[in-house]
């Protein structure tokens, strides 16, 4: 029955998790290990082994050797194997689904929303044959041809965050096989059981063995990753401290590398923004996940009248949200991931009201008493306060106050230094369209409070929330994980 909740609950302890290279489960050389509870009700579910030097070097072994074979294979034959995955993860769903609200916290919708965006990927990568052509100019010189064909990387290494433990592996894993690079993932250590069963799935799927590794572990792991020779390119998700490593240390060590870092983004609700829809959406995007997205509403402006229109309504709304274990009845919001991310939240707040933020509502110290719980918490702040700078990573809602969409905009780019996304909340085409040509974010939303593009776009932040050239999904993905030759020709 592999990774699920289900075989999870039927254990009579928590098991040590495995690593999975060439095509096999094995343990870990490593004794260090981590415990993995729900963080909903503090419930062991497993442990994850800490990887080291070793383990990493086995996984990079078996990449190497599966990646010849794996490239040579011709593109619509490979997409076959992704055909396969896509039925193989579909059958899986409501089980996935599951696991992710078991291991991460957010409750089941928010899961299923994840499992859907992650298979997305993998109907994009099933367009193989398509992504891979080249481009050729026939005559562009005097009887000579030019063509530019693509090839793969070699051996990729995904490196993940623990907010999507589903989705986030998904951006990476498909894109890379498809593209015909062999791939290793380090999940993150605090969400390791949706990977796991990923792996699981792309072996039940037929993936040929060496294709697909998984080295579970961090610090050390990660290090032995992106300094590792055998490794050609790095994908990483995580917070800016890491993506700004991981970029560093994989450039350095001659490796192609796209590091997405971590996000403050604003909303901004106009005078004219439609309360019915507004309202409740951007609840969503602040206190959504907890709070723990890489695109959640952090601060939101509100804009003359939106002050006394919008927030009340707000307010009122975040009094229905209910917290809880996220696959129990009724419950629409989850826990922050640890207890040391709660005590993180809390002491956050206390800064900010430390440096003159006043409190809206207070949802610490609410919810269950076990598990790591916040509520949903509103303050109001100026410009200059620790809360309009700091991603906070919790569901945690900052109010600043705005004349106009000019000081609005300025107020987003000003006060923090990250550039992931960014909302306006409008009835007017004209301010939707200077805050499309003027906001400082990478992915907006107009009247959407989480603009996650799917999978045919690139996922694209900016500024501080983004290390590199190439991003994750889309064309950008199919560009960063295949690398490109030149034939010039000529016949005589
Ligand atoms: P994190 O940076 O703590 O961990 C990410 C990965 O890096 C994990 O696999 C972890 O094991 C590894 N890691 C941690 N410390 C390391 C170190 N010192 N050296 C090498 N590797 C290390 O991030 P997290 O807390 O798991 O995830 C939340 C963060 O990820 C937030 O900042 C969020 O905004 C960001 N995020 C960004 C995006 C995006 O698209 N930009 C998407 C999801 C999450």
């Amino acid at each position: 029955m592999g990774m699920t909740i289900e075989a999870l609950a039927a254990q009579k302890a928590p098991a040590t998790l495995k690593n999975f290279i060439g095509g096999a489960w094995v343990a870990s050389t490593s004794s260090e290990k981590l415990v993995v509870p729900n963080p909903a009700t503090e419930q062991p579910l497993a442990y994850v082994p800490l990887s080291n030097a070793a383990d990493v070097a086995a996984a990079v072994a078996a990449a190497r050797a599966a990646a010849h074979e794996w490239g040579e294979m011709p593109p619509p034959e490979r997409a076959g194997y992704l055909f396969k995955l896509r039925e193989a993860l579909l059958d899986n769903r409501d089980a996935l689904t599951k696991l992710v609200t078991t291991e991460n916290g957010k409750v089941y919708s928010d899961a299923a929303g994840e499992v859907r965006r992650g298979i997305e990927v993998v109907d994009f990568a099933c367009g193989a044959p398509t992504l891979l052509m080249g481009q050729n100019l026939d005559q562009v010189s005097r009887g000579i041809d030019s063509e530019m064909v693509r090839f793969p990387v070699g051996v990729v290494a995904g490196i993940t965050p623990f907010n999507f433990p589903f989705m986030v592996p998904m951006w990476m894993l498909p894109l890379a096989i498809a593209c015909g690079n062999s791939f290793i993932l380090k999940p993150s250590e605090r969400t390791p059981l949706s990977s796991q069963r990923i792996i699981e799935i792309c072996a039940e799927a037929g993936i040929p063995a060496g294709v697909v590794n998984l080295v579970h572990g961090a610090v050390e792991t990660v290090t032995g990753l992106v300094t590792h020779p055998g490794v050609d390119a790095i994908s990483f998700v995580g917070s800016e401290r890491v993506a700004r490593i991981v970029y560093e240390t994989a450039a350095k060590n001659g490796k192609r590398v796209q590091a997405l870092g971590g996000a403050k983004n604003h909303i901004i609700a106009m005078p004219d923004a439609v309360l019915e829809q507004s309202v409740p959406n951007i609840a969503e995007s602040a206190f959504g996940n907890a709070g723990q997205r890489c695109l959640a509403g952090s601060v939101l402006t509100v804009v003359g009248e939106a002050r006394e229109r919008l927030l009340p309504k707000l307010v009122e709304h975040a009094e229905t949200i209910k917290m809880g274990f996220g696959l129990d009845e009724g419950v629409t919001l989850g826990p922050v991931i640890r207890g040391e991310a709660r005590d993180r939240v809390h002491r956050l707040v206390d800064e900010g009201l430390a440096a003159g933020a006043t409190m809206i509502r207070d949802g610490r110290g609410t919810g269950p008493s076990t598990g790591y719980f916040v509520g949903p918490t509103m303050l109001n702040i100026d410009e200059g306060s620790p809360l309009a700078r700091e991603e906070i990573f919790g569901p945690v809602l900052s109010v600043l106050y705005a004349k106009d969409l000019d000081e609005a905009l300025r107020l987003m780019a000003e006060t923090n230094e990250y550039g992931n996304a960014g909302s306006i909340y409008t009835a007017s085409g004209r301010a939707a369209r200077e805050f499309k040509r003027r906001a400082t974010s990478g992915m907006l939303g107009v009247n959407v409070g989480v603009a996650a593009p799917m999978a045919f776009f690139p996922f694209s932040g900016r500024r501080k929330s983004f290390f590199g050239d190439l991003h994750a999904t889309g064309r950008d993905g199919v560009e960063f994980y295949t690398t490109k030759k030149v034939i010039t020709s000529r016949w005589f």
